[in-house]
């Protein structure tokens, strides 16, 4: 097949050469592809807003020896409100650097697809931009098979955690206070947080917004999160970075 059309959305883009653009797109079939955009960065080209960054779209792409090529995009969205909130962009390069790491070529997943658009869809609109981002990192890790064990201990498996709790990237989840010995990398956990994961992971995209966090709670999930993310990962991402010197609370 020399001609394929999917859906998807732009995950990252690259300059080449004088004008051109590669995209590495999305898709629910395809999983993620990269595909250049031939003069893209020309002023007047038909690809300048629909190869950006979160374009989402009907791409038709040909394959090529070395390199595909996109012939032509229908676009959808393009989510200019991620491009002009600066807070929001940093937000949405992260989800796109965490699944461009995270999946690989081929690998299309319908409900990952669909929960990314949702994501962008959200976010666009949203004036809670950090719990909308932790909700889709435990919802995404869930999607992977790396659901965060939140109920019982993921050592001896023991469910009353009413002492001190822990929690341990490397298990996978909260930890009970007797299996805390000689656990490297683990961190004490508040109830408040246990508590937020778990809602944040059974609550749609649209309702997070209502919920109230305090700052304190709020930076304890995400720290949790990207810890537990951060272990399946073999490098740290670069759009991390950005988002922490646009995050950092003076
Ligand atoms: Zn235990």
């Amino acid at each position: 097949m020399a001609l394929y059309t999917t859906e998807g959305i732009v995950l990252k883009t690259q300059n080449i050469g004088e004008a051109d653009r590669i995209c590495t797109i999305y898709s629910p079939c395809k999983g993620k592809a990269r595909a250049v955009a031939r003069g893209a960065r020309r002023p007047r080209s038909r690809f300048v807003s629909s190869t950006q960054m979160f374009a989402y779209g009907d791409f038709q792409i040909f394959r090529g020896k070395s390199l595909d090529s996109i012939s032509q995009v229908q676009l959808k969205e393009a989510f200019p409100r991620l491009h002009n909130d600066l807070t929001k962009l940093a937000y949405a390069s992260y989800v796109a650097e965490l699944i461009g790491e995270m999946i690989e070529e081929g690998d299309g997943d319908k409900m990952l697809f669909d929960m990314l658009l949702t994501y962008m869809r959200v976010l666009s609109e949203t004036p809670d931009p950090q719990l909308i981002t932790v909700a889709f990192e435990i919802k995404f890790a869930t999607v992977l098979g790396y659901r965060p064990r939140l109920e019982s201990c993921s050592e001896c498996g023991r469910e009353d955690l009413s002492r001190e709790v822990f929690f341990s990237p490397k298990a996978g989840g909260l930890i009970c206070s007797e299996c805390s010995p000689g656990n490297l990398g683990i961190s004490r956990v508040s109830r408040g947080a246990i508590e937020l994961l778990k809602a944040l992971l059974m609550m749609e995209f649209a309702k997070i917004e209502r919920i109230k966090a305090n700052p304190g709670t709020r930076r304890e999930i995400e720290r949790l999160i990207r810890a537990h993310l951060g272990f399946r990962l073999n490098r740290r991402l670069r759009s991390l970075d950005f988002l922490e010197v646009i995050t950092k609370t003076p």
